[in-house]
This record gives C-alpha cells, structure tokens and sequence, in this order.
C-alpha cells in the first residue's frame, strides 16, 4: 500500500516536472526577448459593405478586383470567358472552371460571391459553383438558403467529406463571404503523405469549418485518396453551369509559423 502510494506520488512528481519543459522545448526565444523578430507591418484594409467591395490587405496578391479575369485562365490556358460586368465576374455556363495563373499552395483566400436572382432549380441544381484549393480541394458554393441538400453538399461543406458547422446563408442576390485559412498536403520524395490537407471556412464571418483534415482531394460520390501533388497548384472556380457571380479575391501565401506542427 506504502509502496504504490510512493509510486503515484513520485509519478504526479515527474509529470509536475515534466509538463512545463513541454511548453519551453517549443519555442525557442527566451519570453519578452526583445531580439525576436518583429512581424512584419500590414495595412489590414477595409471590410465589404453590401454595396462596395472593401480592400485587401497590403501583402496580399488580388486575384479578382472586379475588373478583368487577366489573372485567371481556362484549363488550356485561354483567356477566361466568363462575364465581367459592374464589379463582378459572372460564371458563363459551359465554359469550364476558371484556373489562377499563379499557384498557391497554404494561404489565407477571402472570395465573395452573390448566388443568382431570381433563384432558380432546387437541391444542387440551385446556384452551384466552387472554390477549389489547389484545383483539388472544393469548398462548395451553393445558394443554400431555404434550399435543402445533402449536408456534405451545402454551402461551405469540404464537398462530400464535412458539412459546415452552420449554415450561415445569405438570401440569393446578396454579397456572401469566405474567409479561408488551407494548408496543403504534404508527399515524401517517393511519394508517401506525410500530413494531410487542412481547412479552416468563415462563412459571412461565422466558422464554418474549424481546421478539418481532408480525407483526399474532393469528388461527387467518391472520396478519392491523396495522390502525390506539387505544394503549390492553381486555384480554381466552377463552371456547374449556374451564373454565380463573384467579386473582391484575394489571397495571402502562407509561411510555416512559428508553433505551427
Ligand atoms: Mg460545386
């Protein structure tokens, strides 16, 4: 009885000890080490209003400013075809999802979308379009309001792997947002996955997806495992052949953090 009391409270001992040296192992600065580096100063920008798109933070790269679609290409690399008009691109349909020129791989990605009005078809059938990280990883755009689907398949699901949080849906006609922090996959040289993709989604603010890790790329009916990719690949936005319109994309590459695993 002695014994083993010892036992527990040499045990609660070591695990006292150990328990703040966790915590010291990790960062490598001594607390309030003014030699740590500062981070680097950003202009944050401005929120969108309803009516007027804000603007980007200072270190981010504009994919979309309601201008032209000169940073987006279709897949054979011909210029976009999608409308552009009054601040926004409109999805034309049939002519293919449109690709960034640029790849990205982790980043912060703010798009705003607007689902058709009046709102036409039911289900998936209604305001369906996509933003696909890396051209691979689909976070669904779908009008979702008052339009039931499956719940892998609404607004703001990782298509076909996890239903948003909450459906936080604006009436169709109305500027919606996502904020968007991904972090992609990561292969050995012979191709093994070494971490998984993961997904942070503020939906119009509200979270919507809480740092998911991605089973594989995203299909309608399957869940295809990981295949080997570069860490960088173009962005992409569905053509599902409904006119959704977007405004104000923009992104923000990702550096490994500090802390970060
Ligand atoms: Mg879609």
């Amino acid at each position: 009885m002695r014994k083993s009391l010892l036992a527990v409270v040499t045990g609660l001992a070591i695990c006292a000890l150990a328990l703040p040296s966790l915590g010291q192992e990790q960062i490598k600065w001594k607390i309030h080490d003014r030699n740590r580096p500062l981070p680097p100063v950003v202009d944050p920008g401005t929120a969108s209003t309803p009516d007027v798109p804000g603007r980007a933070p200072s270190d981010a790269v504009i994919l979309f400013d309601g201008k032209d679609l000169s940073k987006w290409a279709h897949k054979d690399g011909s210029a976009a075809k999608w409308k552009v008009a009054n601040g926004y691109a409109e999805v034309v349909a049939k002519t293919g999802y449109i690709y960034s020129r640029q790849a990205f791989g982790d980043c912060q990605l703010h798009v705003e979308f607007a689902e058709p009005l009046p709102p036409k078809g039911t289900d998936q059938e209604r305001g369906n379009s996509g933003v696909f990280l890396m051209g691979l990883y689909e976070i669904q755009v779908l009008d979702s309001f008052e339009n039931k689907t499956y719940a892998d398949g609404q607004a703001a699901a990782v298509y076909g792997q996890y239903p948003p949080l909450v459906n936080a849906s604006r009436p169709p006609g109305k500027w919606q947002s996502y904020d968007i922090v991904f972090h992609g996959p990561r292969f050995d040289a012979s191709g093994k996955l070494l971490r998984p993709a993961r997904v942070t989604v503020f939906h119009n603010g509200v979270l919507a997806q809480d740092n998911v890790m991605l089973t594989g790329p995203t299909e309608h009916g399957e869940r295809p495992p990981y295949k080997p990719t570069p860490e960088k690949l173009p962005l992409a936005l569905q053509d599902h052949g409904d006119p959704v319109r977007y405004r104000n994309i923009w992104i923000r590459e990702l550096k490994s953090a500090e802390g970060e695993k």
